[in-house]
């Protein structure tokens, strides 16, 4: 049995002609999701996260409307992807979803749920519009990964509450080394009775800015975990990604990274080359394409930074690419559909001993945010967050 896509028709239609023009057009470079970063400051301070640790001036800033749209006109890209920080805490953020609604993009509003049941009214559904939620593991895993009890509660009752209200749900998950394959597959039966669209999985890699840094995967640990999280796949889980990416997370797919397929935009300007690493900021979409030395980035080019890197956002680019635009991709898709996977038969890495979860959840670790005056929504929210 193979996994399921769990992605719209309508929205692979989009996806796979914007390919195939981009192809016919002779574009050799063309983003496919433009990681939309409003700001970086959240109501969580999980221990693999490498945004929360930019100074407090930096934490304060949100883009604004009219910056979120030009930097989407700019990028062209199908699909907005809204991460943060938690773009829950900008005060602006239903005008911002409803402005790339209106503009046909479809768009991954990534939460950690915490304040979506109290928000939910202010986002009317909408084919274009999905809540991703940050679920990393079953309940006892997800709180300590986020090191904060009770909000894998939250997220599942966010869940519940935005599936009734008729919204697209998917959750995302990344996973270090420390996850369980047994307990993460767990997690993929509570969800699939929740009626959610599907999921995104993607491996944890080095964030330099992230304070845990022992948990992320090297590239055998990577294989060897989802090779035992994604064997003999169940019917009802339903996964929002290529069948190309899936097998390559199970190393029986190679695919090189495609670092300008999910450009990042934030206060700072255009990230180089992509959302891990810090080389720089262009002003425009434009600088950012012709300025960057694209060839020192991906495993081939030997670059350290990216020899262990599998993450989804730079690999999954690749493989759409390859479904929709070579007859190898689109064959091995096919041939992934109707027979489904073999990596049953091929021998596994050697397994990686997995070290317990070892975060602690303390209020003092709980990361404290003065907001500006004019910020006063986000300020009771997040306060109230911070004491409770
Ligand atoms: S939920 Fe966790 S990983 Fe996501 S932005 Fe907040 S602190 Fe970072
Ligand atoms: S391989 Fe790609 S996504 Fe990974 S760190 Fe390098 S440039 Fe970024």
């Amino acid at each position: 049995m193979e996994a399921t896509v769990g992605v719209p028709l309508s929205q692979m239609w989009t996806v796979a002609k914007y390919v195939v023009t981009q192809r016919l057009k002779g574009v050799k470079r063309y983003p496919l999701v433009l990681m939309l970063e409003p700001l970086f400051r959240c109501n969580l301070a999980c221990a693999g996260c490498g945004k929360i640790q930019f100074p407090a001036n930096i934490l304060k800033q949100n883009l604004s409307p009219e910056k979120c749209f030009q930097a989407v006109e700019e990028c062209g890209a199908p699909i907005v992807s809204i991460p943060g920080g938690e773009p829950l805490l900008h005060p602006q953020m239903p005008e911002i979803v409803a402005g790339l609604v209106a503009r046909k993009k479809f768009v991954y509003l990534c939460t950690n749920a915490i304040l979506l049941e109290k928000h939910l009214e202010n986002y009317p559904p909408s084919k274009y519009l999905t809540f991703s939620i940050h679920l990393d593991g079953i309940k006892e895993d997800h709180d300590a990964a986020v090191c904060r009890e009770g909000i894998y509660d939250k997220a599942i009752s966010a869940i519940k509450a935005a599936v009734k209200a008729g919204h697209r749900v998917t959750t995302n998950s990344t996973l270090f080394n420390n996850a369980d394959p047994e307990r993460v597959r767990q997690m993929f039966d509570q969800l699939a009775e929740l009626g959610i669209e599907s999921m995104m999985l993607s491996p944890g890699y080095q964030y330099e800015k992230a304070p845990d840094q022992e948990h992320f995967l090297k590239r055998n640990q990577t294989v060897s975990m989802f090779r035992r999280i994604l064997s003999a796949p169940k019917k009802a889980w339903k996964f929002n990604h290529s069948p190309l990416f899936l097998e390559f997370l199970k190393g029986n797919w190679e695919l090189e990274c495609t670092p300008w397929g999910n450009p990042t935009y934030n206060i700072f300007g255009w990230q180089k080359p992509c959302y891990l690493l810090e080389e720089g900021y262009a002003e425009t979409f434009e600088e950012l394409m012709s300025s960057t030395s694209w060839e020192a980035y991906g495993r081939k080019s030997g670059n350290e930074k990216c020899r262990d890197c599998m993450v989804h956002c730079g690999h999954e680019p690749t493989a759409v690419d390859q479904t929709f635009s070579s007859w190898k991709g689109f064959m091995k898709v096919v041939s992934l559909t109707l027979f489904g996977s073999k990596d049953n038969q091929q021998p596994l890495p050697t397994p990686e001993p997995i070290p317990a979860p070892h975060y602690t959840v303390s209020d003092s670790d709980l990361y404290q945010l003065e907001l500006p005056a004019e910020d006063e929504s986000c300020e009771s929210e997040t306060e109230a967050l911070v004491e409770r």
